[in-house]
């Protein structure tokens, strides 16, 4: 591309293109991208930016990486799509039997959808069908408050209430938000919580992230809690639906977070880095129970649910690339590198800022920058933060004043220092040892 002739690509993209949480305000940070490689993202301008949010938490193994790539077009000189009603293909197949295979064993079933937000709905849906086909009827849910389950309505209904969810509330069912059980003391108030409400009225599902939520600021709790909520929901009969869109795929370490509980869930949702991070895909896991009381021949208890696009080959066939990427040692070895970078420079901020919570849970990082104004998603200060990251050409999306590192795991130890010089730059700046480079009326805007 000539250097000298300026693209028109964002101010075409102003004119016409309408981007996910997009305000006219995030428009003068949109990068254009011309093309990646690892943990690079490449500029029209010929900038090279670290990926450090491994494109909103679904990339694993890299950008345009050769063994996904070759994977897919592959696939794609055979079939790229049949319809799943009809049809059945080996991708699909082999993609179920292999996930099956690295689940808790009381998952035996697989239902493909299109990304998270839709294994959601199928997993609130299929809990529904189940009550419905078995027993009485349960139409009540509990979650958790903080959580953030997608932006479909099942979704939305049962995460928090807030901004996201502000002009829909009214046709959002209503669910018991339990409080969240991060700190000693809020465990407590959880599992009371979580008592009364399953005395108050017969329960559907619990759903949760588990360990680790993602969208409330990668907030982290521990599995014997966790543990200790399925042991109390379990002699109430309400199922388990564990939402592993972020955690699954070795982001806390393990390849899944419900690896980490002794007690299993009835329903996993999985999407993000299940191809790796290249295509859309979603999956709800169910156990043997779940699967017998769903599928049957009386239209009336038929799970009447599908998408144009579900069990797509290219899909399939990508993610089969990505878990044997996932499941080799070298992929082992680099999730564990990360974790003990991350490691070290937590020990590093303890050290030089201890007013200044942190937190990681295997290759995510978390770092509630310091603010004075009350938090949340639309904090003043992630408007400053986005852009002081950008200018050392590292791709950070703070969650509020939250600053969290989620990279792919092809990241070189070189690029993680980056990131976190970066993040020492501007905690600096915020606790005033060092002075502001960007206009104040930035914070308080
Ligand atoms: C991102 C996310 C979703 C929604 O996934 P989409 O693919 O964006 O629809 C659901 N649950 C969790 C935990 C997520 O992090």
């Amino acid at each position: 591309m000539a250097l000298d002739a300026p693209s028109q690509l964002l101010s075409r993209d102003y004119t016409s293109v309408w981007h996910p949480y997009g305000r006219d305000s995030d428009h003068e940070a949109l990068l254009p991208i011309t093309h990646g490689a690892g943990a690079l993202l490449f500029t029209e301008d010929g900038r090279a930016i670290i990926d450090a949010i491994s494109s909103w938490w679904v990339n694993l193994h890299g950008h345009a990486h050769p063994a996904l790539t070759e994977a897919i077009a592959r696939q794609s000189t055979l079939l790229s799509q049949a319809i799943f009603g009809s049809c059945t293909h080996e991708p699909a197949v082999t993609l179920a039997e292999r996930l099956l295979a690295l689940l808790p064993a009381n998952h035996q079933c697989v239902f493909y959808s299109d990304d998270g937000s839709t294994a959601v709905e199928v997993a609130l849906k299929l809990a529904m069908q189940y009550w419905h086909n078995n027993h009485t009827p349960r139409t009540r849910f509990l979650a958790l408050e903080g959580a953030y389950h997608g932006d479909t309505f099942g979704a939305m209904s049962v995460s928090e209430r807030g901004v996201f969810t502000n002009s829909f509330g009214e046709l959002l069912f209503s669910v018991d938000l339990l409080p969240f059980p991060g700190e000693p003391s809020a465990e407590d108030s959880c599992l009371a919580a979580l008592d009364a409400a399953l005395r108050n009225e017969p329960v559907a599902a619990l759903i949760v992230e588990p360990l680790v939520q993602g969208a409330a600021g990668m907030r982290m709790y521990r599995p014997e809690i966790l543990d200790e909520m399925i042991a109390r929901v379990r002699p109430a009969g309400a199922l388990v639906i564990f939402d592993e869109v972020m955690t699954g795929f070795g982001r806390t370490g393990h390849l899944f977070a419900c690896q980490q509980t002794l007690h299993q869930p009835d329903l996993i949702c999985l999407s993000k880095g299940i191809t790796g991070g290249i295509l859309p895909l979603g999956v709800t896991t169910m156990t043997g129970a779940i699967r017998e009381a769903c599928r049957t021949e009386d239209p009336n208890k038929t799970f009447f649910h599908g998408h144009s696009f579900t069990g797509n080959a290219l899909s399939c066939a990508c993610a089969l690339a990505s878990l044997d990427l996932l499941l080799s040692p070298a992929c082992t070895a680099a999730r564990e590198r990360i974790t003990e970078r991350h490691a070290a420079f937590l020990g590093y901020l303890r050290r030089n800022y201890p007013t200044v919570a942190s937190r990681h849970h295997g290759t995510i990082l978390a770092v509630d920058f310091p603010h004075e104004v009350p938090t949340g998603y639309i904090h003043p200060l992630r408007h400053y933060l986005l852009r002081e990251f950008l200018s050392d050409d590292i791709l950070l999306r703070p969650l509020g004043n939250t600053v969290y590192v989620i990279p792919p795991y092809c990241i070189t130890d070189e690029q993680l220092y980056r990131i976190y010089e970066s993040m020492k730059r501007v905690l600096a700046i915020l606790s005033g040892s060092a002075p502001f480079t960007l206009a104040n009326k930035q914070i308080s805007a």
